[in-house]
């Protein structure tokens, strides 16, 4: 894995990054491109100013990168549902249940509780473990992809050979490649130096 730094001078026109005309992932013909954006963090014209980048692919390796989900969202989801399940009647037996009206349905919510956490926890160890297991298929940045857990609050995007994440404190966007070949050249076409 390599990391490409991208300063960016100004939030509200930012660079226009250039790949090579090959799969950013395996060095392949490009075939198609799939894009990443990232959020600058301020507006222009009421619209939030976005950082768009259209990695080259090749048909195949698009292809592993939409069924993604299935090393990801899937295991995150049937990992927890099944063990949120398997906590969720032991909860039930020791939750202590209510004794008028209004705490009836004590139990039973407190139940659901125990189980959305311990689906929550045990989703994502699956996840962890799945997603290991997938780097010699997908590569290592799919390690490096946060959990389905925090994947909503991470601004950063990845894609299958390049992820890109913006830096706001240093206004930096942090460029990580898988292959070493299309580091190099993206930072030639983008004469971005060498650190
Ligand atoms: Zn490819």
């Amino acid at each position: 894995m390599i990391t490409v730094d991208v300063k960016i001078n100004d939030k509200k026109n930012p660079p226009l990054l250039k790949f090579a005309n090959r799969c950013v992932n395996c060095g392949k013909t490009k075939e198609t491109s799939l894009g990443i954006s990232l959020n600058m963090g301020v507006e222009k014209k009421g619209g939030a100013v976005l950082l768009k980048l259209d990695a080259p692919m090749c048909n195949l390796c698009a292809n592993k990168e939409r069924g993604i989900a299935k090393v990801t969202l899937i295991p995150f989801l049937i990992g927890g549902f099944i063990f949120g399940m398997m906590a969720f009647l032991p909860a039930w037996a020791i939750a202590p249940e209510g004794t008028t009206p209004q705490t009836y349905g004590f139990g039973f919510a407190f139940a659901g509780f125990v189980s959305l956490i311990v689906g929550i926890i045990s989703g994502s160890v699956i996840e962890f473990l799945v997603k290991t297991l997938a780097i010699p298929f997908y590569g290592k940045l799919i390690a490096k992809r946060p959990l389905t857990i925090f994947s909503l609050l991470t601004e950063s995007d990845q894609l299958i050979g390049v992820s890109a994440k913006f830096l706001k404190d240093e206004n930096i966007v942090r460029v990580t490649f898988e292959n070493e070949e299309s580091a190099r050249e993206f930072r030639q076409l983008n004469s971005l130096e060498t650190k």
